[in-house]
């Protein structure tokens, strides 16, 4: 007697989980709760049922039925089988396909990584070159910088060399007007002095004279 799951059209054989629902019907127990997860009902005769009203039945099979089945059944279980098989090696087929589209995907994004990297290294050059620069440029500034003040003291002097100048150059009557029309009272600090250094002069040379005269 050839008894089948009418859930997965199989053969029910000696080796199987057998259930039946309350009605009577009997599947692999596998098939039958996955089944039952999805609907409360018999898959045959729709009957509400649910996984606690499921019972396990145990067959007696004699040895001899055990192991003859007819050849019709074997080849139908063959067939079936065989398009599991042809199924399984489909997914694998498509697996491998998705594989390879990963791998070369997988390829071109280190490609990419290697030359963001190589990018990286290059801006990084750019950077360090650009910082020896600013370096260069703030040791620029610092020596105009120091250019500048040293040049602010060079007019000074030169000021001050000019005043001299035409203190020694002008005559004693155009000193008088020269003193009274100056109002930077820098310039006048400095005819004071050179006038204070040109009397202690004269006395010297006095004072030498008279030496050289009366003693
Ligand atoms: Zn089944
Ligand atoms: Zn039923």
């Amino acid at each position: 007697m050839n008894i089948v799951c009418v859930i997965c059209s199989d053969l029910l054989v000696p080796s199987d989980d057998v259930f039946h629902t309350p009605c009577g019907h009997v599947f692999h127990h596998a098939c039958l709760l996955q089944w039952i997860e999805r609907s409360h009902t018999c898959p045959q005769c729709r009957q509400r049922t649910t996984e606690s009203k499921i019972h396990r039945i145990y067959f007696n099979f004699s040895n001899n039925e055990s192991i003859l089945e007819d050849p019709v059944s074997l080849q139908t279980r063959i067939d079936s089988l065989n398009f599991q098989l042809k199924l399984k090696q489909k997914d694998v087929d498509d697996l491998k396909g998705e594989n390879e589209k990963l791998g070369k995907q997988t390829s071109g994004l280190r490609h990419e990584v290697r030359k963001i990297e190589n990018k990286i290294v290059s801006k990084d050059s750019v950077i360090f070159a650009l910082n020896d620069q600013i370096k260069f440029f703030k040791q620029e500034c610092s020596d105009m910088k120091n250019y500048k003040e040293e040049n602010i003291q060079l007019k000074k002097e030169l000021e001050n060399l000019k005043c001299i100048r035409s203190l020694v150059d002008e005559s004693v009557s155009k000193l008088d007007s020269i003193i009274m029309e100056t109002s930077d009272t820098f310039k006048l600090k400095t005819y004071i002095a050179v006038l204070k250094r040109y009397l202690l002069f004269l006395i010297y040379i006095i004072l030498n004279i008279y030496c050289k005269i009366f003693l």
